[in-house]
């Protein structure tokens, strides 16, 4: 029995963070370890990371340093994927700068237009995805997660299927 780290510090030991979901605890795997890590280097103020077991998006609160906060964008824009979009400018991924990037399926997008063109083209692709969206400006920025459709995990997860 993995007793769960207190979530606060998201504490790694022997390079497996635990994570504690409502009903479960999850290990990251080594992509979420490396989006960890990124995270915690952007001082971001937390993560989402997806339960391994029920899917949940959990917050693990990493930062308190306000003065360097990147806070997710939106939903992860990739079919089959509940991720979260994030600022990734500041971390250097295969040796060339991107802007975005999502922790779940290790997606990175390299600027803006290339975000938003993908957000058109899933919402397109699947309608359900334009109720986590909201229009802002000449691009696209994600709904709060409370404005989010209860199911929405569950759609994300059935796209896989199609
Ligand atoms: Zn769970
Ligand atoms: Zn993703």
């Amino acid at each position: 029995m993995v007793a769960a780290l207190n979530l606060p510090r998201g504490t790694a030991r022997n390079q497996v963070t635990t994570i504690k979901c409502r009903d479960h605890t999850f290990e990251l795997n080594a992509k979420q370890e490396a989006f960890l890590a990124h995270a915690r280097a952007r001082k971001m103020p937390f993560a989402y990371f997806d339960c391994q077991s029920c899917s949940r998006s959990v917050k693990l609160e990493l930062s308190t340093d306000k003065s360097a906060q990147s806070a997710p964008l939106g939903r992860c824009p990739v079919a089959g994927c509940a991720g979260w979009v994030v600022d990734i400018s500041d971390i250097v991924v295969d040796s060339t700068p991107k802007r975005w990037g999502c922790g779940a399926c290790s997606t990175t997008w390299i600027d803006d237009k290339s975000l938003f063109a993908a957000v058109k083209d899933i919402i397109r692709k699947f309608p359900h995805r334009a109720a986590v969206y909201v229009r802002k400006g000449s691009g696209w920025a994600g709904v709060s997660l409370s404005g989010e459709p209860r199911d929405y995990v569950a759609q994300v997860e059935r796209e896989k299927l199609k």
